[in-house]
């Protein structure tokens, strides 16, 4: 039966990352992936293109993470964002720096982080053993008992002809622990091998389970004019969700409509606040501003001289020079006016509609798409069970959490890979320590 110092369950950013940094104190580690390939995640982080990190100082990571952020504080300040940039700059990976302090790799490739971490994991001989879904994780006599289906675990080497890194032999179906690193990521995108075990590994021993809400999400749209905008992109517009009587919701960018309702980088961003409003109320409303850049009483000027200047146009054409051809039908209808009226033949109440529209148009948000499509899961096992400065279980003594598994989301922007690189990087040096 095989013991090993460390077992690490889960081979994402965390999992690898906590992989390493153990075995740098010379113990025999263990990686166990479910899948026959590490990383399949990240191989689909920023569009293929792995926004790794962000260039933010540290109080602003701890304040993307939200209301007790700060238990993030130790593991990004044990290896903060230059300490990975380092890491993959060492392993000739250089990187750079796009809008909002968002970090890429030089290459635009994901590939290419994945292959760093991959080529560490080889020189530092970690045992990685592909096919393994650890399915069952037991205490006993001071040892980690880890199982998961006969037949289907097999080392496999890392790549066609490699053998130096263990022996490539069926390993025996149960695995021998002294410390175990729990890195099976959260339960969104299921089919990259994070369909959520880790919470039923860790509640086995005791652990709460937040509630798991879907993070960065698209939202759904009750009105059936904006479902039939598919693929229409609104660019720099204003966005405001309220609810109850005072309750805002705020940000600007860029709308893409779907074929369910909206998405886009900053809609994703308030979709985590959105959706516990949601959860609660069944429905929010959402304003856009599309034209932000000036108020209400400029824009309400601008129509008056415009709709004057160039009274013999079509007010179809006029509209062209503020917002995207695509777009232009569903608004006429909406302001519920002819498109090829002059603007000389539109009163003041037509001019207000339009203005009201263009400064606040409205969709009723009725639902968010599933766990399972969002790219983060917000909740999962409970920080307060954790010591931040190890990142060990306060309930089972060498069990450790690293990653998604755990209870808090960002963002995006490279915040939530930043910290499982971190937390990672902690965990492996914690359950390595004597
Ligand atoms: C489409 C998409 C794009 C994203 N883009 C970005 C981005 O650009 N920047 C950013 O910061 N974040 C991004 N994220 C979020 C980021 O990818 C995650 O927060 C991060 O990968 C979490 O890392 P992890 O190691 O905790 O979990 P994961 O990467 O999910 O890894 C968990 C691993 O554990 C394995 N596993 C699960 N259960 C078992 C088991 N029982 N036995 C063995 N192995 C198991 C899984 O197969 C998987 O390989 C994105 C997410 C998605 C879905």
């Amino acid at each position: 039966m095989p013991k090993f110092d460390i077992a690490v369950v889960g081979g994402g950013a965390a999992g690898c990352m906590a992989a390493i940094q153990a075995s740098h104190q010379d113990k025999r580690v263990v990686l166990l992936e479910r899948n026959p390939e590490i990383g399949r995640k990240i191989l689909l982080t920023g569009n293929g293109r792995c926004n790794l990190t962000n260039n933010s100082p540290l109080p602003i990571f701890i304040e993307k993470f939200g209301r007790r952020g700060s238990f993030f504080r130790s593991a990004l300040g044990s290896f903060s964002n230059t300490d990975l940039m380092e890491f993959f700059q060492k392993a000739g990976l250089e990187v750079k720096e796009e809008t909002g302090g968002r970090i890429f790799p030089q290459t635009d490739r994901s590939q290419s982080v994945l292959d760093v971490l991959r080529a560490r994991l080889k020189e530092l001989k970690v045992k990685v053993i592909y096919n393994y879904r650890v399915e069952d994780l037991r205490k006993l006599d001071g040892y980690f008992h880890l199982s998961g289906k006969k037949g289907r675990w097999e080392y496999q080497p890392h790549e066609p002809g490699d053998d130096d890194i263990g022996e490539k032999t069926t390993i025996n179906h149960l695995i021998l622990a002294s410390r175990v690193i729990l890195c099976t990521g959260g339960a969104s995108y299921p089919k990259t091998g994070s369909s959520g075990d880790g919470y039923h590994l860790a509640q086995n021993f005791g652990h709460q389970i937040t509630p798991l809400k879907p993070g960065l999400v698209p939202l759904k749209i009750k009105e059936s004019w904006a479902r039939s905008l598919q693929g229409v992109v609104l660019k720099g517009v204003g966005l405001t969700f309220r609810h109850g009587k005072r309750g805002k919701i705020k940000g600007e960018g860029d709308i893409l409509f779907t074929h369910f309702g909206v998405s886009g980088p900053t809609l994703l961003d308030l979709s985590q606040e959105v959706v516990k409003v949601l959860d609660k109320e069944g429905e929010i409303m959402l304003y856009l501003d599309l034209m932000p850049q000036i108020n209400r009483d400029q824009l309400e000027e601008v129509l008056l001289n415009d709709f004057k200047k160039y009274g013999k146009r079509e007010l179809q054409n006029y509209l062209r020079f503020h917002l995207p051809q695509g777009f232009i039908k569903a608004f006429l209808e909406l302001v519920d006016t002819d498109p090829h009226q002059n603007l000389n033949q539109i009163d003041r109440n037509g001019r207000i509609k339009i203005l009201d529209n263009i400064k606040g148009l409205e969709m009723t948000v009725n639902g968010h798409l599933p766990l399972s499509k969002a790219m983060v899961t917000c909740g999962g096992v409970s920080r307060n069970e954790i010591y931040p400065e190890t990142m060990e279980s306060r309930l089972v003594p060498g069990m450790y959490l690293a990653g998604e598994i755990i209870d808090g989301c960002a963002p995006s922007g490279g915040y939530n890979l930043q910290q499982a690189f971190s937390t990672g990087f902690l965990a492996g040096r914690s359950a390595s320590a004597e």
